[in-house]
């Protein structure tokens, strides 16, 4: 397939997931599969809209609409909606593109989307967002549905935002019906949705850490550093809290959080984070609350601030780890990193991290979002069976068949790097090359099943 220069995020994505199946022995064993990599990587279909909504001042206000419906060989699209004021195709295809395969990776029925709309809802009043919901859902409602296409949450869509979208499809549609999920618990939500990605993560990085170490290391005792302060980061913080490690950072778009001496993070203080990222303030204003525990830096990412640390988990946004960060990091002595964010790290990160994993036996070993952070869309895949059923599962049910999905995704992609690998196998097995090829495969042979290539 050709280059796409003016979508680099799509590329990066695109180039990443193709360099891995290429340096893999998958084309040699199953040669007609390189030929699936153009079609898959075109997506079935995309909806772009015009969303025009009004502020509190009465006047006009418009942004623009999208829904990437990438591939549903698998299931319906799925995938969340992101409101940022940096959404654009090549963003929204990157974040489809990796959706396909890590639905895939969750063992359930999912096919891969992503949308949203270049809104930013930083400064805006909470009527403003209510009505911009509205306006975006009054379009988009056309275009999805329980066995079409079902979208959930991502930045800057929560909890709130799904009510206001649901409300307006089921006014629009005059129907009751799944087609959204992280709704609220008593309009057809799933315990645990929230806290799915974040939970999801730390059981991914629990496997890792138990794997290397033989058994023998948990969470217990780790300091681990953390990105952003949103969903994803805030319910990853509580869980390592839990399992006994230390959070020593959390950071927004305009800085970061670091612990200043052995204790990290406590829950108090993450609900404190979580109160004021629900009325959409910056970090900043806790600076007084939380000093001298914790220094302020504006401006900073955590990972060269952090100092040392064994686990490091991106959680903000894409490309969020530099090559310079990741070196940083590996000098710090950090082992584990997984990205609770999507492409999390840079290309050259990557590279850093799979040339220490292969440098030294228990080196560094990095856990791509792909397979990391699925636990997000598995559970929405649980709250989709259960609208579906009509009935709710309890929360140690739902946590249950989180933990599940998650050790055996890590498993799938340890043993499916061992299976394709190039490497001698004395060390550890590439996660990312695992999470891309089985994702891959199993799209691959749906597709083929279906006749959509041949
Ligand atoms: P939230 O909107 O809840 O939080 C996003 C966090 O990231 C905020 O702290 C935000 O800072 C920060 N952030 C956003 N954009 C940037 C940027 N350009 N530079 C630096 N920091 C930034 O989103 P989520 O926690 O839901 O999502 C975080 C990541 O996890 C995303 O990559 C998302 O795609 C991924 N993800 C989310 C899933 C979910 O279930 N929610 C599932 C799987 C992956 P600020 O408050 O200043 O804007």
């Amino acid at each position: 397939m050709s280059t796409i220069p003016y979508e680099p995020e799509f590329q990066q994505a695109y180039d990443e997931l193709y360099s891995t199946l290429k340096d893999s022995t998958l084309f040699e064993q199953n040669p007609h599969l390189e030929k699936l990599i153009p079609i898959v990587s075109i997506p079935e279909r995309i909806v772009q809209f015009r969303v025009t909504w009004e502020d509190d001042n009465g006047d006009i206000q418009v942004n623009r609409g999208y829904r990437v419906q990438f591939n549903s060989a698998l299931g319906p699209y799925k995938g969340g909606l992101r409101f940022h004021p940096t959404v654009n195709l090549s963003v929204l295809k990157f974040l489809g593109y990796e959706q396909i395969f890590k639905n895939a990776l969750t063992g359930l029925n999912m096919g891969g989307g992503k949308g949203g709309a270049d809104f930013d809802p930083k400064g805006r009043s909470d009527n403003e967002i209510r009505r911009f919901c509205q306006a975006f859902m009054t379009e988009l409602q056309r275009h999805i549905g329980p066995d079409t296409d079902v979208p959930a949450g991502d930045i800057n869509v929560g909890g709130r935002e799904i009510g206001y979208l649901f409300g307006t499809y089921k006014k629009l549609r005059n129907q009751f019906e799944g087609v959204l999920t992280g709704k609220g618990l008593t309009w057809g939500g799933s315990l645990i949705r929230p806290e799915a990605t974040g939970y999801g993560l730390v059981y991914y990085v629990d496997e890792m850490i138990k794997y290397a170490t033989e058994g023998k290391e948990t969470f217990a005792g780790k300091r681990v550093a953390i990105s952003g302060s949103g969903n994803v980061a805030q319910y990853a913080a509580l869980k390592v809290i839990e399992l006994g490690g230390t959070v020593v950072s959390l950071s927004d778009s305009r800085g970061a959080f670091l612990a200043q001496g052995e204790e990290g993070f406590n829950a108090e203080e993450i609900s404190k984070i979580a109160e004021i990222k629900l009325v959409r303030k910056q970090l900043a204003s806790l600076e007084s609350d939380f000093s001298p525990k914790f220094k302020y830096i504006p401006g900073a990412r955590p990972w060269v601030h952090a100092g040392k640390v064994d686990v490091a988990l991106p959680c903000a946004t894409q490309n969020e780890v530099s090559g310079e960060e990741a070196q940083a990091l590996v000098a710090n002595g950090c082992k584990y990193i997984a990205e609770g964010s999507n492409m999390g790290s840079t290309m050259e990160a990557i590279e850093v991290f799979e040339n220490e994993r292969m440098k030294t036996a228990g080196g560094i070993w990095y856990g791509p979002g792909k397979a990391a952070n699925c636990g997000g869309v598995a559970v929405s895949g649980l709250e989709m069976a259960q609208n579906s059923q009509r009935s709710s599962w309890t929360s140690e049910e739902v946590d249950g068949k989180l933990k599940d999905i998650m050790v055996t995704c890590f498993n799938t992609c340890v043993s499916t790097a061992k299976n394709y690998s190039s490497e001698n196998n004395s060390g550890l097995p590439s996660l990312v090359k695992g999470a891309n090829i089985a994702g891959f495969v199993k799209v691959a042979h749906a597709m083929k099943d279906l006749g959509e290539f041949w």
